[in-house]
């Protein structure tokens, strides 16, 4: 199972960025390296950074999509949208999208199966925030957003990898510079591990991807990737510079 190193640039870039994907792969060669490198841009730059990273080993997402394969919902855009711009994965639930947009678990779960039935791959964001760890609750609530805002069964996958991703992302690490401890980053990655296992069987939860998120930098990558249940990170504010990505995609 390849780890997985996602950019999410949030509402961040111009067209001049379409030229960032090259400036990624001179640094660091995802040809030759062993990582699956991702790119989830504002949705209006998805068809040129996808038609920029075509041959560079680089896959392009969005942060978002609606659940609808299309109709009248003014400022939003499908997952088969999403497709049709060249996308293959969807970020669902960030942090930012349920705090500031108000998006729900039942929110997140249909747009998952939106994305998998369009032949896409979400990328479902879970974690606590920082009163619920400090009260003892951060297991309960992440294991109760799993259960809610995951698909009961998953579409697609090839290769011994499942067609869903998990993100675990405590809130209070997102741009924040703060970090779990190595400890607590396992231990919420072995209960995400067993709490898919409870829902889609042993052999299923061991191929589906959960990325680490939240302040991951050059300087902390290589001791969270080397954590057993971590299979790749989803990368904020370190992703919008194409040095400090290549400097984690390294540390794999
Ligand atoms: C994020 O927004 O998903 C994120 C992890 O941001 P940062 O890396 O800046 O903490």
């Amino acid at each position: 199972m390849k780890t997985l190193i996602a950019a999410n640039w949030k509402m961040n870039g111009s067209l001049e960025w379409t030229g960032k994907p090259a400036a990624f792969a001179a640094a660091y060669q995802p040809k030759q390296q062993g990582a699956e490198i991702l790119i989830c841009p504002p949705s209006y730059l998805i068809p040129s950074l996808a038609k920029a990273c075509v041959g560079l080993d680089i896959s392009v997402g969005a942060q978002n999509c609606h659940f609808a394969q299309s109709g009248a919902f003014t400022g939003e855009m499908s997952a088969a949208m999403v497709k049709d711009a060249g996308g293959t994965y969807v970020i669902l639930g960030h942090s930012e999208r349920r705090a500031i947009f108000g998006e729900t678990d039942h929110d997140v779960v249909q747009k998952a199966v939106a994305v998998q039935e369009a032949g896409l791959c979400p990328i479902i964001c879970v974690g606590e925030s920082l009163e619920q760890r400090e009260a003892g609750q951060a297991d309960e609530v992440v294991g109760e957003q799993l259960r809610h805002s995951t698909p009961t069964s998953i579409i697609g996958g090839q290769k011994g990898v499942q067609n869903l991703v998990i993100a675990y992302e405590p809130v209070w690490a997102i741009g924040t510079g703060l970090v779990p401890s190595l400890e607590d980053i396992a231990a919420m990655h072995d209960h995400i591990r067993g709490t898919l296992a409870a829902r889609f069987g042993e052999k299923t939860a061991q191929s589906i991807r959960i990325l680490y998120g939240g302040s991951v930098k050059p300087s902390n990558a290589r001791d969270i990737l080397a954590l057993g249940d971590v299979n790749g990170a989803l990368i904020g504010g370190a992703g919008l510079d194409m040095e400090s990505l290549a400097a984690i995609a390294m540390a794999v």
